[in-house]
């Protein structure tokens, strides 16, 4: 997608601090954090939302799921605790329309979410 944020990021037309890529996924901080921790996992592939996914995405969905571990790994909250956030459409609070997985951490989450 041409106009799409995300995709920009992927390819490295915008710049990101990036903490984790591979072939199938990339992974970065978030630019208005809302957690000592707060990194965006996206999977290279554009599709707006986990609306999106096919039967055949099963090999997607693991290495987002890998990544989102090892990011947690990385940034030293696994142990402690992590949010794995994913908001689909306005309401929901999406702002940006290429999927994606908020990953946060680093201090106590309030339940339920606002
Ligand atoms: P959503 O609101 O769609 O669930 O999450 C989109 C997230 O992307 C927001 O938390 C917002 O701060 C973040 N974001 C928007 N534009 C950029 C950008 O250009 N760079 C980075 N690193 N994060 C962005
Ligand atoms: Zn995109």
């Amino acid at each position: 997608m041409s106009d799409c944020i995300f995709c920009k990021i992927v390819v490295g037309d915008i710049r990101a601090d990036v903490v984790y890529s591979d072939d199938q996924v990339v992974a970065f901080r978030d630019i208005n954090p809302q957690a000592p921790v707060h990194v965006l996992v996206v999977p290279r592939r554009h599709m707006e939302s986990i609306f999106d996914l096919e039967e055949g995405d099963g090999d997607l969905l693991w290495a987002v799921f890998r990544a989102i571990r090892e990011v947690a790994e990385r940034e030293g909250i696994a142990e402690r605790g992590v949010r794995v956030v994913t908001n689909v459409r306005e309401e929901a609070g999406q702002s940006v329309f290429h999927l994606h997985f908020h990953v946060l951490g680093g201090r106590r989450m309030a339940w339920p979410p606002g």
